[in-house]
């Protein structure tokens, strides 16, 4: 099959050759051959010599998206990406009612993210090369995964940087609104089309479980969401304080606690800084605090901002709890390394008089392999 040809400079040759999954705009040379955004592009380089093929996209910085480096992307193609994606998680990892299935560069499927609720299936294509396929592959994941539902959620605003539009809709079969799924011994409320991400945090399932084992007395769960963490604590703390500012997520959460029989968790729609500084006001105290913001820093340039904010409300968390509270907080911020985060959880410690023990250490959820989304971690 004849492809466009897009020629890249020695420093995209070296990314590429080091395994970088990506080439950046800057180390274009040229493009020829009608081409345009979505196309699945030849890589060439200066002399000639053929990298491989890639996913091409001229609005993103990001040009282009290594696929392959001899292998025809075809349909065929594909279907051996995800199937392999699926066998690596069914090998490696016991089932689980919900779960990422795949995880775009480090299935070799670049922008493609596939979660499973039960037997809903909802996708999301981040990059214009995977949206124009996305047809063909959601044939192929109502093959591989035999779904009653296939649910598109191209919401994410990465998807303005390629130039498309959101889109939340019901790609295939049966309507859903709504799925219950177990994580651990909860029922657990997932709404594929309005929930955050694709519904709920997969990435903190493993650790909401890991977080019983430290629950006791009074817990705060700061950004709880529909209380992925607060709700499993609640089985074994005496009662548990959720703060959130959506009103839309604390309806779940109460949802899930009726579901579940539990009735120990008071829901307060508030600013998680805020209540914070209230609380310590007011001399409140906690056993154990529970921290997992939304990014603070989204790029590099915004890394000083959010040191600023995870030291705050990790300094203000430190200040609630009492001799021998548990504090465990997290990050999502990819370019915050695990190294600047446990310095920050220092400083703090020592801006408020106390000394931190660190207990565990954890990582996001499931079986990734190249890319780290995320880095958590839990003291
Ligand atoms: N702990 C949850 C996921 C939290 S995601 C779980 O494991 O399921 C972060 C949450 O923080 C989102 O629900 C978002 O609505 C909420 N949020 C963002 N900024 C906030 C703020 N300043 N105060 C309170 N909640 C906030």
């Amino acid at each position: 099959m004849s492809r466009p040809i897009v020629v890249v400079t020695e420093r995209g040759y070296r990314r590429f050759v080091g395994g970088h999954p990506w080439i950046y705009r800057g180390d274009l040379v040229s493009t020829e051959g009608g081409i345009s955004s979505g196309d699945i592009v030849l890589v060439r380089d200066g002399r000639a010599r053929n990298l491989g093929f890639a996913f091409f996209s001229s609005s993103s910085l990001i040009a282009l998206r290594m696929l392959s480096r001899e292998e025809e992307p075809d349909e065929a193609f594909f279907k051996r990406r995800i199937e392999r994606a699926v066998d690596l998680r069914r090998r490696l990892r016991a089932e689980r009612a919900m779960e990422r299935v795949v995880y775009g560069e480090s299935d070799g499927i670049p922008s493609f993210i596939v979660d499973r609720y039960g037997d809903v299936v909802v996708f999301q294509t981040l990059c214009g090369g995977a949206d124009r396929i996305k047809e063909m592959l959601v044939g192929i994941l109502r093959d591989l995964l035999n779904p009653r539902s296939v649910v598109e959620r191209n919401d994410p605003s990465v998807r303005k940087l390629e130039g498309l539009e959101p889109v939340s809709k019901l790609a295939w079969g049966e309507p859903v609104d709504e799925v219950w799924c177990r994580e651990g011994e909860l029922d657990v409320l997932v709404r594929p089309l309005v929930g955050q991400k694709t519904g709920v945090f997969l990435d903190q399932q493993e650790n909401h479980e890991a977080a019983r084992a430290y629950a006791r007395g009074r817990v705060l769960d700061g950004f709880s969401y529909q209380g992925g963490f607060a709700l499993q604590v609640a089985t074994r703390a005496e009662s548990v304080l959720a703060v959130e500012s959506s009103a839309d997520a604390l309806t779940a959460l109460r949802a899930n606690a009726a579901r579940n029989g539990v009735t120990n968790v008071e829901t307060r729609e508030a600013n998680v800084f805020d209540q914070l500084t209230e609380l310590s006001r007011r001399h409140e105290r906690f056993d154990m605090v529970i921290l997992d913001p939304p990014a603070f820093a989204k790029n590099k340039e915004a890394i000083a901002g959010a040191l600023r904010g995870y030291k705050e409300i990790n300094l203000r968390a430190m200040n609630l709890l009492g001799p021998g509270g548990i504090l465990l907080t997290c990050s999502c911020s990819y370019h915050l390394t695990e190294p600047l985060f446990v310095d920050l959880l220092r400083e703090a410690a020592a801006d408020t008089g106390r000394s931190l023990q660190l207990l565990e250490r954890r990582t996001q959820s499931g079986i990734t392999r190249s890319c780290w989304r995320c880095r958590r971690a839990t003291i």
